[in-house]
């Protein structure tokens, strides 16, 4: 199935959030991955100026946000929810790995609509939330650490289901200039740069081919993982040609 239509299956769900600032770093995380549904469940300010601030150019996210007195309401229509939790509860489901989890998700959104369900910052998702997952998530961390910022958490998973939706390989953005390089030398070209390098350091006294030592090799070997290109072994000998040029103006003068 097409990984956009994949991704725009996906539900993201802030329990109870707090910071409003925390509800605008979440929409520009979803954004960023290519994720639009944004659900608020009994959020303590929204909308919020400082929202619509940490946002920045996804207000669309939030303008199209759904706000709902419940977690029911906002999973109402989906077959597959994840809680995120930074720590294992003694009830509901076993914590699982992101790669792992999302994995199931984006093959569940190919069937229809999922959820991501995010807790409040200071006290997490409640038991009661729990429970309405089917799975849960932890991402690993620092386990002296171990909470990370709301916003965060939501890119971290969004970036996972964008990876999952596009099997790993998500286009990037388009270059806005012309990458700066040069088709790769060819072997002759690369040749006649070696055998151009060895006249002009035998001529200069560098080089003594009676004693040519593993200087030469060295070379090759240092060359060879250039990856030189066309462009480059015309630089280099543009360079020894110059330096032919005025060793033998210096000779005739
Ligand atoms: N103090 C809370 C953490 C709140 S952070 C607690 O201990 O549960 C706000 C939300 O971000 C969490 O509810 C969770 O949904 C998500 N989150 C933060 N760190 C996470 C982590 N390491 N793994 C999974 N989710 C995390």
């Amino acid at each position: 199935m097409n990984p956009e239509v994949l991704l725009s299956r996906i539900r993201v769900v802030l329990c109870r959030p707090s910071h409003p600032g925390n509800i605008g770093a979440a929409a520009r995380a979803m954004k960023t991955m290519g994720l639009s549904r944004l659900y608020l469940v009994e959020p303590k300010q929204f909308p919020d100026p400082e929202a619509d601030t940490r946002a920045t150019g996804a207000i669309d996210v939030l303008a199209a946000a759904q706000v709902v007195p419940t977690l029911k309401d906002a999973l109402a229509g989906t077959s597959f929810a994840v809680a995120l939790s930074a720590r294992q509860r003694d009830i509901g489901p076993l914590l699982g790995a992101p790669r792992e989890t999302v994995a199931r998700l984006i093959g569940e959104a190919g069937e229809g609509e999922v959820a991501l369900v995010f807790g409040n910052e200071t006290m997490g998702l409640s038991n009661e939330e729990i429970l309405h997952c089917q799975a849960a998530v932890t991402i690993p961390t620092n386990p002296q650490f171990s909470s990370l910022n709301l916003g965060s958490a939501v890119q971290v998973l969004c970036y996972e289901c964008r990876m999952a939706a596009f099997a790993e390989r998500p286009p990037i953005a388009s270059p806005l200039t012309t990458p700066f390089t040069s088709p790769p030398a060819t072997n002759d070209e690369v040749e006649g740069f070696y055998a151009h390098l060895e006249q002009v350091m035998t001529d200069t006294g560098f080089f003594n081919p009676a004693q040519p030592g593993r200087l030469l090799p060295k070379l090759r070997r240092l060359f060879g993982r250039a990856r030189l290109e066309r462009d480059e072994i015309n630089i280099l000998r543009g360079i020894l040609a110059s330096t032919q040029e005025k060793t033998s103006h210096g000779r005739k003068a």
